[in-house]
């Protein structure tokens, strides 16, 4: 079975559209980008593309690759206490002179549509509710699509990165899953894949992940993005694994399209807290 991670936007993003218009809800994104990096810019794009498709409100912030650290500071601040400001995203990565992890953080928490603020961060570490990182909650949006138990699986995830690999093992142990993490340091990372009922890879390694390593039956989800030329190329040697594999994501056309949707879902939730808080 193939993962389709454009059906489930598509149909997720239906669901966030008739909301808005039945809610009449007023959610405004304001999306800062520091510096001239292709891939932010196309990234921006597409983000601004699925906001304004359900009828969500985007303003860009563009700033030149030399802006001081205080000046975007100065600007986040401001979007926090602007009340027509739903979310707040800062494009990474950011020119050297501005610390991402530390800018980031002066989000407003109920603002973070990315879910990198500590309070969030430690939310999920604790196992409370939060703002999940949007790569983190589309996979898990995407295995609930397709009736894919999470709870009591072995599941082993190849990258600790904090963006995808960290916060989706903390994710899948709060929903009860027996998770096991795999890195550059892992002795043999075919001894750990072969026992996955379910096998997450977000290395950004290009076809790191070969027919050999993966036991029959097993659902794989290949996170990790490497170009190759002008092609994008995943974790997963997909040829070989698709007829190993009881169910797979395509990449591109499989997590990538979940992010998107969740950055939407995001600021959705972040809309109701805003109502309730
Ligand atoms: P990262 O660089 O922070 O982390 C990568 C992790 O993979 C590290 O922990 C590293 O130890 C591990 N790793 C790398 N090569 C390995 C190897 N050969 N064997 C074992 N472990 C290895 O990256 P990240 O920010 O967590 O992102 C991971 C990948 O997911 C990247 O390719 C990124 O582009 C991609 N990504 C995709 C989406 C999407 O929507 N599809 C979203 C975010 C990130």
């Amino acid at each position: 079975m193939i993962l389709d991670g454009k059906l489930v936007r598509e149909e997720i993003l239906n669901k966030i559209k008739e909301k808005i218009k039945t809610e009449a809800l007023d959610i405004k994104l304001a999306i800062i980008l520091v510096g001239d990096d292709e891939a932010s810019k196309i990234y921006i794009k597409n983000k601004e593309k699925y906001c304004n498709l359900v009828g969500i409100k985007t303003t860009k912030y563009t700033f030149a690759s030399n802006t001081k650290e205080d000046e975007i500071i100065e600007l986040i601040q401001k979007l926090n206490n602007d009340a027509s400001v739903t979310g707040i995203i800062l494009q990474s990565p950011v020119p050297k002179q501005i610390d991402f992890d530390k800018v980031t953080n002066l989000i407003d928490p109920n603002k973070d549509v990315d879910g990198f603020t500590k309070e969030n961060i430690y939310n999920l570490y604790l196992g409370r509710k939060t703002i999940l990182p949007c790569t983190v909650k589309g996979i898990i949006k995407l295995l609930e699509y397709y009736n894919i138990p999470i709870e009591g699986q072995d599941i082993v995830i190849i990258g600790r990165g904090n963006i995808v690999g960290h916060p989706l093992s903390l994710a899948l142990q709060n929903k009860n899953a027996t998770v096991t993490v795999l890195h550059t340091h892992t002795k043999d990372l075919e001894k750990f894949t072969k026992e996955a009922d379910i096998l997450i890879s977000a290395a950004g390694c290009a076809h790191l992940v070969k027919s050999y390593m993966v036991k029959k039956n097993t659902v794989v989800i290949d996170v990790g993005v490497s170009r190759k030329g002008d092609k994008i190329v995943g974790d997963v040697d997909f040829e070989n694994v698709k007829d190993i594999a009881a169910a797979i994501t395509p990449n591109p056309g499989g997590v990538g399209p979940m992010t998107v949707a969740m950055i939407i879902d995001n600021l959705v939730e972040l809309k109701e807290r805003s109502k309730n808080g």
